[in-house]
């Protein structure tokens, strides 16, 4: 069994996801927000960023995966694989995002591919204001210039496990954030 090391407490993320919810609310008070979870990794940080915020919010989900390019769990853990920035739409979202307020809602931010994707992909819908939540993010690992609006942690370029995050859709419920060592 591999040996995980907590990066982040489940006590570290809630205080933080409450910071961010606060934010939210107060930048769209008094407005109707969709929270837009990429699957699957974002599933608990939406389920606990969305009840935290005191706004008329709805749910959707949309999926991706990248072309033929999800590395194989070893290669996962190695910094430094490299995708070749062609993502695909496994699921489309549900609604039509026309003139409604967006939270774009990720587990990390890496590479910026998926994100820079999807927020092109949600542009086109024309909504009213679209904004992305990120729990995770790895500066050092960026190819394309995108940023979270709401950002929880900036961390160093570590595969990391838990809160929704997968290693071979391992490690999802682990209620803390941790590190998988590299041998
Ligand atoms: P990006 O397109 O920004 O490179 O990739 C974002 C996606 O890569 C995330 O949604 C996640 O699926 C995956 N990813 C990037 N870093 C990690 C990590 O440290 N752990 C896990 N489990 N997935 C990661």
């Amino acid at each position: 069994m591999t040996e995980l090391k907590v990066l982040l407490s489940r006590d570290e993320i809630a205080k933080r996801v409450n910071e961010l919810a606060a934010e939210i609310t107060r930048d769209f008070a008094g407005e109707a927000v969709i929270f837009v979870g990429v699957l699957k990794g974002a599933a608990i940080f939406l389920a606990d960023l969305s009840r935290a915020v005191k706004l008329d919010a709805t749910f959707d989900f949309i999926g991706v995966s990248s072309y033929g390019n999800r590395p194989s769990p070893p290669q996962e853990l190695k910094a430094g694989w490299d995708s070749t920035g062609e993502v695909k739409l496994t699921k489309d979202v549900d609604q039509s995002m026309q003139g409604k307020n967006i939270v774009l809602v990720e587990d990390i931010l890496d590479t910026g591919l998926t994100l820079t994707y999807l927020k092109k992909l949600l542009e086109a819908h024309q909504p009213r204001r679209l904004k992305i939540a990120a729990l995770l993010d790895k500066p050092s690992r960026r190819k394309m210039p995108i940023q979270g609006d709401y950002v929880g942690f900036q961390i160093p370029d570590e595969f990391v496990v838990g809160y929704g995050l997968d290693y071979a859709e391992r490690y999802r419920n682990l209620a803390d954030i941790c590190i998988i060592p590299r041998e």
